[in-house]
């Protein structure tokens, strides 16, 4: 078999199972491939021999006939999740040198399946930003080109390595982590497929934290049917992580008939923004005629709140990041600053915090601090908490009235030039307008890739869920791959 990176990890794992190729082959095509790509920035630290030691064992564990669906394969892991003995820095200075001794439960349910880890790919620094440009590797470069731009554009973020990494067959596919939309955005900017789970899916055991009410673990794939294989393995109870829900993970795959006749998929109007690109508008009543003619039922909706959402994440989010970043302060995690001659432990702390930390994460610490001040708590985060329960019933509602599954605009435009919005903190933030209300409620979401815009560029759409129900909302999720039909690969140029 030629071209083994560029399989599908369904693909991979029957391939594997019949003997048609062998772990190893697959992480040294993966390897070669990644040694390839530097000018993508996706992967920051490079485990190498790691990869092909566990290779060996998922080659040993496939001839034993103990193969999970996940082993033997090759993954990305983004640098937010804690792996054992390798660097896991979060894409800051703060964490430089920080190399854990635990694994995360979500990547170690892949290591323990026989998923073989090829390295640690990019991402916004402590996974805040829409653009990966926030990281102290500097930045992560979208696969995809314009028709005509020679300019490099930004895969997304925060997970832009993972997904440049999948879009360009670096790996069969990666982990992803989703706050707002890191995980969604980012694959409609690169052709690929991001699930962020329900809330309570994923333990967050081991992920460094950014907003712990909010944050999600999820896979990053190229097939709907990947991102069920993948996210099956990662998802599942934690006693360690008391918001992980104690729920049997049904078998997903299986649940991929592409049959959604009967289901009545919900349009809401609110989603449909001043001055969005006319192109995206027209994708999404393309998106909403393709599943109407595999049977569903496309109904007009209102989810009244959700012009409040990115204002209220904005609140909610710094305020807990505030608080989770707090324990970086040089004592026990990673990088200390240099200290001079009658500096005490405050002055430990502010150097460190100062030279460690990034301007998007001071910013939002600051803010985070500001909305949780004595004297401005109620007028800020407290209401902001309100503006959540708002929208999570405006969900809850609909869902009660009989919808589905939601179809929105994955983003608000298709991937743009690096350097283009960095410098202009609020329209960075509305990258996020179609994906934080999902996470406020704390509902499943899929980005799945359904066009190209006139540049080139591919372009997606959202399917929100209701909780608990990824099994059917990947179904509709694979209905609309199906119709779309997507088959589009960026140009080898790095
Ligand atoms: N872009 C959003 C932010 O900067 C979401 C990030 C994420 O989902 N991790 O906060």
């Amino acid at each position: 078999m030629s071209d083994l990176n560029k399989l599908t990890i369904a693909e991979a794992r029957d391939a594997l199972r019949k003997g048609e190729t062998t772990s190893v082959a697959l992480t040294e095509a993966c390897l070669a491939a990644i040694d390839g790509a530097d000018a993508l920035g996706a992967f920051v630290h490079k485990t190498p021999d790691l990869a092909l030691e566990r290779a060996r064992a998922a080659d040993a564990r496939i001839a034993a006939g103990d193969a999970p669906d996940m082993c033997g394969i090759p993954v990305g892991i983004k640098d937010l999740f804690c792996t054992e003995g390798v660097a896991s820095q979060a894409a800051s200075r703060i964490l430089e040198g920080f190399k854990p001794e635990y694994e995360s439960t979500v990547s170690g349910k892949l290591k323990d399946a026989g998923a073989v880890m090829l390295g640690k790919l990019n991402m916004d620094e402590f996974a805040m930003g829409s653009s990966n440009e926030t990281s102290v590797y500097g930045n992560a470069v979208n696969p995809w080109k314009s028709g005509n731009g020679e300019d490099p554009l930004t895969p997304g973020g925060s997970s832009g390595g993972s997904a440049a990494a999948v879009a360009a067959d670096l790996c069969l596919a990666a982990t992803g982590t989703d706050t707002g939309g890191s995980i969604r955005q980012p694959a409609a900017f690169t052709g690929t497929v991001g699930l962020k789970p329900t809330y309570g899916r994923c333990s967050r055991w081991g992920i460094v934290a950014f907003a712990s009410s909010l944050d999600q673990a999820g896979p990053m794939t190229k097939t709907v049917r990947d991102a069920a294989i993948m996210g099956r393995a990662m998802m599942g109870h934690d006693p360690k992580d008391s918001t992980s829900a104690d729920l049997a993970v049904p078998d997903f795959e299986a649940m991929l008939t592409g049959d959604i006749r009967g289901k009545v998929i919900g349009i809401p109007k609110e989603y449909r923004m001043d001055g969005m690109p006319e192109e995206i508008e027209t994708l999404w009543s393309q998106g909403a005629e393709m599943l109407r003619d595999a049977g569903a039922e496309i109904r007009d909706i209102s989810l009244p709140h959700t012009k409040y959402a990115l204002p209220a994440y904005y609140v909610i989010a710094p305020a807990e990041a505030s608080s989770n970043l707090a324990r970086y302060d040089g004592v026990r995690f990673g990088h200390r600053a240099k200290l001079a001659q009658g500096d005490g432990i405050t002055e430990m702390y502010e150097k460190t915090r100062a030279e460690g930390f990034g301007a998007e994460v001071k910013r939002r610490v600051m803010i985070g601090t500001y909305v949780l001040s004595a004297g401005f708590y109620d007028a800020y985060y407290n209401r902001a908490r309100k503006v959540r329960a708002l929208i999570k019933k405006d969900f809850d509602d609909v869902f009660a009235e009989g919808v589905d599954s939601i179809l929105t605009p994955a983003t608000p435009s298709a991937a743009f030039e690096l350097g283009k919005e960095v410098s202009d903190p609020v329209e960075m933030y509305l990258n996020d307008v179609f994906t934080v209300t999902v996470n406020l409620a704390g509902l499943p979401g899929v980005a799945v890739p359904t066009g190209l815009d006139q540049q080139g560029l591919p372009l997606g759409l959202q399917l929100i869920g209701r909780p608990w129900e990824e099994g059917d909302l990947l179904n509709t999720a694979y209905a609309l791959e199906n119709a779309a039909g997507f088959v589009a690969k960026p140009a080898n140029w790095w």
